[in-house]
C-alpha cells in the first residue's frame, strides 16, 4: 500500500510522524510525498494550531483532491480532543487518539474507505512512552530526539496535558545508543526535545541533569542542543555544565509567557518574574554568547495593558535573543477559557505586533553583538545564486558564507565578519575535522 503523511503543529509532531512512517514502512508499506497518489493520508495535528478544524478539513480536501479513494486517518493532539468533530469531517475513515497513534497500521484494517468513520480513542491514564526521532528538513544536519511526552503541570491556557496525558519519560539506558545511532545516520547535531523536557525522570530514578552529564561524559561526534525548558526546572547544574562544555551548545530556549506576576499566578506557572530575571542574568553572566530564546503569551484574560507593559519592559531590558510570540486564544476544556476579562482581539494582535518588533530589535542586537567572534558552523542550504552556504553557529546565528558545493555538512569554523540588510555574513577559518570534534572549544575573539 502507498501512504503518505501530513504533519501539524510542534517537533515533536514531526518527530512522531516520523516515527510512524518507520512503522508503515516496517509493516511492508510504501511511503510516498504528500500530493502524491497514495492508498492512505495520514494527517498528525495539532490543537495549537489557531482554527485546527479548519486546517484539518482543507488538508482532507487537499489529500482526496490527488487521491480520491485514499482512506483518511487523523491523528494527534486534535483528534484525542475532538474525535467526534473529526469523524463529523467528510471523507475521514478513521480518528487515532493519542495512545493509538503508533497502532494505525494495525488498528485500520485493510485500509479502505468506510461509510461511517471508525473512532479509536481512549484515555490516557496508562499511556506509555513512544519512541520517535526525526530530521529537520532534507539535510540530515539536525534531528529531533524525544526524551520526554506529556506534562504532568497544569497552566490554566494549556490543552497539551488533555491531549497527551502524564509526564513520561524515555529509559535512560537507551539515550546513548539512540545519539549514536541518529550520529551513524550522518546527523551532527542532536536537539533534545521533550513536552515538559526538564521534567524528564526515568523509571530508575535518573533526571534531565543526568543526561546533561551523560551528554558530556559520552561526548558524541555531534553538537548535542538542549530543546525548550521550563525556568523553574533549568537547574544550576545544568547551567555549570554548558558553560564548560564543548559538546552542548550555548542556547536555551526558556518559556516566561508573562512578566506580570498578577498574569503568571492565573496563569498556573511555577515561577515568579524575579526568579525568571535572575536566571537570564546567571546564564548570561556565566555564558555571555549565550542565545536565549523565550515564549511570550500575550492577550491573557485578564492582561491590562499595565500587565502587558511589566511583561514588555522585563523583556526590553533583559538581555534574551529572540522571542516566540503567541496570541492568546481560548482552548475549550482549560480553566483560563472561563476567565474573566477577555482582551479584545484587536488588542491581541497589536500587542503581538509590539512585541514581535521588539524580538525583531533583540535578535538584532545579539547578532551584532556576536560581530568578530568564530563559532563553529554546519553548512545547511547551499544558495547556487550567490554561490553562498548558510547554517547556524553552535549560539544559533543564521550565517552565510562562501564556500564550495561540496560543502554539506563539513563542520566549520567561521568568523562572523558583518551584518547588514538582516544577514549575517562569514568567513571560513577552517574545517571542524573528526577527529577535532571531540576537543572542540570555540574560540571567542
Ligand atoms: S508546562 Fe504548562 S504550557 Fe507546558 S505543556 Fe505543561 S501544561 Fe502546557
Amino acid at each position: 500500500m502507498r501512504v503518505s503523511f501530513y504533519t501539524l503543529g510542534c517537533k515533536l509532531n514531526y518527530a512522531e510522524s516520523a516515527e510512524l512512517r518507520h512503522r508503515f514502512e516496517s509493516s511492508g508499506h510504501t511511503v510516498v510525498e504528500f500530493g502524491d497518489m497514495a492508498d492512505a493520508v495520514i494527517i498528525n495535528t495539532c490543537t495549537v494550531t489557531e482554527n485546527a478544524d479548519t486546517e484539518c478539513r482543507k488538508i482532507i480536501r487537499r489529500a482526496l483532491r490527488s487521491s480520491p479513494e485514499a482512506y483518511i486517518g487523523v491523528t494527534g493532539c486534535y483528534a484525542q480532543l475532538q474525535p467526534e468533530e473529526i469523524a463529523s469531517i467528510e471523507g475521514v475513515d478513521g480518528v487515532f487518539g493519542s495512545k493509538e497513534k503508533f497502532r494505525i497500521h494495525e488498528l485500520a484494517g485493510d485500509f479502505h474507505k468506510v461509510d461511517v468513520p471508525q473512532v479509536f480513542v481512549s484515555d490516557l491514564e496508562d499511556v506509555g512512552f513512544e519512541e520517535s526521532q526525526s530530521g529537520e528538513g532534507d539535510s540530515r544536519t539536525r534531528a529531533h530526539l524525544k526524551l520526554q511526552d506529556g506534562c504532568n503541570y497544569n497552566c490554566s491556557f494549556c490543552t497539551i496535558p488533555l491531549a497527551r496525558g502524564k509526564s513520561r519519560s524515555m529509559d535512560f539506558g537507551l539515550i546513548s545508543a539512540k545519539v549514536e545511532s541518529l550520529v551513524a545516520e550522518g546527523y551532527h547535531e542532536v536537539i533534545l526535545s521533550g513536552i515538559n523536557l526538564g521534567d524528564y525522570v526515568s523509571e530508575s530514578g535518573e533526571r534531565f541533569t543526568d543526561i546533561v552529564r551523560l551528554m558530556e561524559q559520552t561526548r558524541p561526534q555531534a553538537r548535542i542542543r538542549i530543546g525548550s525548558i521550563e525556568p523553574n526546572l533549568l537547574k544550576r547544574e545544568i547551567i555549570d555544565m554548558v558553560a564548560q562544555s564543548s559538546v552542548i551548545v550555548p542556547h536555551f530556549h526558556i518559556p516566561l509567557q508573562s512578566g506580570s506576576a498578577e498574569m503568571l499566578r492565573l496563569m498556573r506557572r511555577r515561577y515568579k518574574a524575579d526568579y525568571y530575571r535572575e536566571l537570564i542574568l546567571t546564564i548570561k553572566q556565566q555564558i555571555p554568547d549565550c542565545c536565549i530564546g523565550v515564549d511570550v503569551i500575550v492577550g491573557f484574560p485578564g492582561e491590562t495593558e499595565e500587565h502587558f507593559s511589566e511583561t514588555f519592559g522585563m523583556l526590553e531590558a533583559l538581555p534574551v535573543s529572540y522571542l516566540h510570540v503567541f496570541t492568546y486564544s481560548e482552548r475549550e476544556n482549560t480553566p483560563a477559557a472561563v476567565y474573566d476579562g477577555k482582551v479584545p482581539v484587536h488588542v491581541r494582535k497589536a500587542r503581538t505586533n509590539r512585541l514581535r518588533a521588539l524580538s525583531e530589535q533583540k535578535r538584532r542586537e545579539f547578532y551584532r553583538s556576536q560581530l568578530g567572534k568564530e563559532w563553529r558552523v554546519i553548512p545547511e542550504t547551499y544558495h547556487p545564486e550567490r554561490g553562498t552556504w548558510s547554517g547556524w553557529s553552535d549560539n544559533y546565528v543564521r550565517v552565510e558564507f562562501a564556500g564550495a558545493m561540496t560543502l554539506l555538512q563539513q563542520p566549520l569554523q567561521v568568523r562572523l565578519i558583518s551584518f547588514n540588510n538582516d544577514i549575517m555574513t562569514g568567513e571560513v577559518i577552517s574545517t571542524v575535522e573528526e577527529h577535532q570534534w571531540q576537543g572542540y572549544i570555540p574560540l571567542m575573539v
